[in-house]
This record gives C-alpha cells, sequence and structure tokens, in this order.
C-alpha cells in the first residue's frame, strides 16, 4: 500500500476532482467544483487536467475562485490513427492512472487530502488508486439518475440475458425505478456485447467499492429512481453506496465568450415572448444534409419562428476526434431561397450557441434537444418545454425518462432509417407550441423549474445533499 506522507504541520484540506477527457464533462466537473468551493470556501480544489491532445478542452477551465486550481497531468503516449474515438478515450484514462497516482500523492504533500471525485468513466482508476492511497473515492455522474439505475443494474441484465440488447427486437427491459425500456433504447455503447460492454461492465463494478456516487439531479426530478438506487434495487447483491443528489446545477447563464452581447440574444430581444423554437444538439449532434433538409422544410412549414444551430454534415475524421469544425455554407447545406423566406422569423447560427443565455431568454417557448443531461437541465433550470430527439450515448434512453417519467418533453420519432422527416418536424413543433399536450408539458416544466429552486435553497434536498457529502468525507 502507498502511504500518503503524515507532516506535523497544520496543512490545508483539500480534495481532488478529476473529469474525464470530454469536453462537457470537464464543464460540469468545473461547475461542480464551483458549488462545492461555495458551499465550503475554506476547502481547497485541485481539478486534474487530462487531455488528448488532438481534443483540447476549450474554455472549460474557467472557475469562481483561487482556492480552486487546474493542474495539467503529462502527456500519455497514446496512438489514436487506428482507434475508434470512444475505445480511445478509455485508453486514455487507463494510460492516466500512474499520473493520478503520482498526482495525488504530489498534492498531499502539501494538503491534507479529504477525497477524491472522479467522473463515473473514470471509476476504474479511482478504484484502483484510491485504496492504494486510503482516500474515499466518489464518483460524479454526469448523467440523468435514471439512466444510472441502467447502468448499475448492467451486472443483473448481464446474467439474465444471453445476448445482445440490440439483438433482441422490442424487447421491454425492466430496470427498478424507470419505465421499462425497449432493448433498442439502452445506452447505445451497451447495445452491443463488445469492447465498450466491457468496460461498462468493468465501471458498473468497481462503483460498487467507491464511497458514494455523486449525481447531478434532484429527488423532484426523479423520484422513483433515485430511490430505487438508494434502497439498493439496482445493486441487488452488493451493498448500496450512498447517493448524492445535489442538482442541478448548470454553466452560468452569461452570454459565455466574446465582449458584448452575442447577436443572436439581440435578435431575440425583438421576438414576442415564448415564441421561438431553439434547436440545439450538443458539442456532438451533426446531421446528414438531407435530415438538414427535412429539419428546414418541417420549421418552414410548422409557421413558427425559429433560432436553429446549424453545423457541417459530419465526417470520417470527426469520428477520430480530429476538428476540423469550419463554418458551415448555409446555402448550400439548406434548401433553395431558404433564408430569404425566412429571415423574418428564423435566425440561424453556425456550429454553436451560447446555449444556457439563449435558454433563460424570455422569447424561447421551446427547445428541441439531443437528450443531452446538461441540455435538459439546462432547459428545466430555465423552464423550457422541449422536444426530445436523441442522437448518440444514453440520449434514446433519456427521452424515454423526459416523456414517460419526467413529462417535461414531447417525442420527436424517428423512421426506421434514423431520419426524422420534414412532417414529423413540422407536426411536433405545433404540438409544442400550440396543442394542450404542449401546454401540459410546460406547466410540468415550470413545476420542475420552480423545484429546483426550492431544492438548492436552504433546507431544500440539494442542499441537505451536498452537507451530508462534507460530512461524509470527515467521518472517513
Ligand atoms: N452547448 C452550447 N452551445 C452549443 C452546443 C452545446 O453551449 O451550441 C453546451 C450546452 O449548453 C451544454 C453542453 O454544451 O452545457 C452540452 O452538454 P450535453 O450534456 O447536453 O450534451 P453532450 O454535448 O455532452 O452530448
Amino acid at each position: 500500500m502507498w502511504v500518503i506522507p503524515v507532516s506535523t504541520m497544520a496543512k490545508k484540506e483539500a480534495i481532488v476532482i478529476y473529469p474525464a477527457p470530454w469536453v462537457t464533462h470537464h464543464a460540469s466537473m468545473v461547475e461542480l467544483a464551483n458549488l462545492l468551493h461555495i458551499h465550503q470556501p475554506s476547502l481547497y480544489i485541485h481539478i486534474l487536467v487530462a487531455a488528448i491532445p488532438s481534443q483540447p478542452l476549450f474554455s472549460a477551465s474557467a472557475s469562481a475562485s483561487s482556492a480552486i486550481t487546474f493542474n495539467n497531468l503529462p502527456t500519455v503516449d497514446l496512438h489514436p490513427p487506428t482507434t475508434h474515438l470512444d475505445t480511445l478515450h478509455f485508453d486514455f484514462i487507463r494510460l492516466n492512472i500512474p499520473n493520478l497516482r503520482r498526482s495525488l500523492l504530489t498534492i498531499s504533500e502539501s494538503y491534507t487530502l479529504n477525497a477524491i471525485i472522479v467522473d463515473f468513466f473514470c471509476s476504474r482508476s479511482a478504484f484502483e488508486v484510491a485504496s492504494d492511497l486510503d482516500l474515499p473515492a466518489y464518483c460524479f455522474y454526469t448523467g440523468a439518475a435514471g439512466s444510472l439505475a441502467s447502468l448499475l443494474y448492467l451486472p443483473t441484465l448481464h446474467n439474465k440475458f444471453t445476448q445482445s440488447f440490440e439483438d433482441y427486437r422490442d424487447l421491454l427491459v425492466d430496470i427498478p425505478g424507470v419505465p421499462p425500456i425497449l432493448s433498442s433504447d439502452m445506452p447505445s455503447p451497451i447495445l452491443k456485447r463488445n469492447e465498450m460492454y466491457e468496460i461498462f461492465l468493468d465501471i458498473s463494478t468497481c462503483l460498487t467499492h467507491l464511497a458514494g456516487i455523486i449525481l447531478n439531479t434532484f429527488e423532484y426530478m426523479e423520484p422513483r429512481a433515485i430511490k430505487a438506487i438508494a434502497n439498493g434495487l439496482c445493486v441487488p447483491n452488493s451493498a448500496t453506496r450512498p447517493l448524492y443528489c445535489i442538482g442541478s446545477f448548470i454553466a452560468n447563464a452569461a452570454a459565455g465568450g466574446g465582449d458584448g452581447v452575442p447577436e443572436c440574444l439581440k435578435w431575440l430581444d425583438s421576438q414576442p415572448s415564448k415564441s421561438v423554437v431553439f434547436l440545439c444538439f450538443g458539442s456532438a449532434g451533426f446531421f446528414s444534409m438531407q435530415q438538414l433538409m427535412e429539419i428546414a422544410v418541417g420549421l418552414e412549414r410548422s409557421g413558427h419562428r425559429f433560432l436553429w444551430v446549424v453545423r457541417n454534415p459530419p465526417s470520417e475524421n470527426r469520428n477520430l476526434g480530429i476538428d476540423e469544425e469550419v463554418d458551415p455554407d448555409l446555402i448550400s447545406l439548406l434548401p433553395l431561397a431558404f433564408l430569404d423566406r425566412t429571415k423574418d422569423r428564423g435566425y440561424l447560427l453556425k456550429s454553436w450557441a451560447p446555449q444556457t443565455a439563449v435558454l433563460s431568454h424570455d422569447s424561447i417557448g421551446g427547445f428541441v434537444t439531443h437528450c443531452g443531461w446538461n441540455s435538459v437541465l439546462e432547459a428545466v433550470c430555465a423552464g423550457v418545454p422541449m422536444l426530445a430527439w436523441p442522437l448518440y450515448a444514453e440520449q434514446r434512453y433519456n427521452r424515454v425518462l423526459m416523456v414517460e417519467e419526467m413529462k417535461i418533453a414531447l417525442p420527436m420519432e424517428e423512421l426506421e432509417t434514423g431520419l426524422v422527416c420534414s412532417t414529423e418536424v413540422e407536426k411536433r413543433v405545433k404540438d409544442l407550441m400550440e396543442s394542450k399536450e404542449g401546454d401540459w408539458v410546460k406547466e410540468r416544466i415550470i413545476a420542475m423549474k420552480n423545484a429546483v429552486r426550492v431544492a438548492v435553497n436552504e433546507g431544500g434536498s440539494s442542499r441537505i445533499a451536498v452537507a451530508e457529502l462534507f460530512k461524509s468525507w470527515k467521518q472517513k
């Protein structure tokens, strides 16, 4: 066992936060650091940054205080050209285990380390390093409690089914705390029994050995899933790890980057209240040219105002994480004269939007989202009803949670080919903005928005969970 050196001098108390090398995960964990700092300003927080050279964690390293510091881990020898992006990330995380261990030892020479909080995807690293160092390790899961339930339950499902989820047609999978899930809606990395699946099985096993799991969600939003996990239903054969539901916290809604107010926000100022549909699909949502055309036609026919973030169609290189982002040529990607015809009620953004600022603008009346968990939370905090259009990762699963369980979204339904046709876009946008069904979703999201405020204020469930988290590592 490696033992953290003990010094007789009083050291400052600190924790270490270790994000996974995806930009949105990194950003979430920086927000987590900011939140913990607000609740305990005397605590020093070291964020360990491990970035894949071709994928810098741009602009995500912003913190509220000098008590939060960023420590870059040394580079590791990674050979990307032939590896698939997802497995490449896990190779990278594994290769960084010695760096993580060395960093913890170095930090502990100057600080009393209370705990380490790692991204869910780094749970294997935490398991190996923290037990060596006798340090409580917590996992921060950047998704919904409902999707965590499926991952915790994976070893049980693994024993129950003999084939890949994708091989079962129309099978409903029962998972504690969530509605029945179609096998094809299970999180995409575990659809097929391959290397990724094995990695997730391993993570699931490691989780049962950690000191606790921290979630960016709150009780009112996911009561059934939270209860099922907390009561041990998802890990029937192991001790239940404590759950800390400390959300919802989101990135600051300032316009972000650059000087002055972005043009799109000025445009929103000139639109009527709750009249604009916002379409934005996360950090990795890309559409084929055909799909872009269908969206454009559907939006135009809906007759509603829109603010749409348009990206270039995907390319082979992007799959390997090689960023070749160039501004999309809107004229060639969209139907002939679309821009002219919609110029009075549509605004197109190339590649990226200041999403949190847009969502909190009064003119936004609906959000077409890829169902990434940060985006869902941002919409909830802004009280914006959603159309759920999943694209990758656990987003199809999230659609089920958002539509059937939380009732904060209407679904966007794709054809078997994956294409969402223009008539579906038109219909769903109208449903959200004009129909009774849309009104129910609006009512529900406003209730959710109010519940977030209650949860994060004095005496609220999330506030209590943060206090319990601090207490837990003190009791080690
Ligand atoms: N985001 C943004 N502008 C964009 C696209 C995304 O600011 O044009 C931000 C969004 O506000 C959210 C994050 O990127 O905080 C996306 O995270 P999410 O979990 O929704 O999806 P992911 O990108 O991880 O799939």
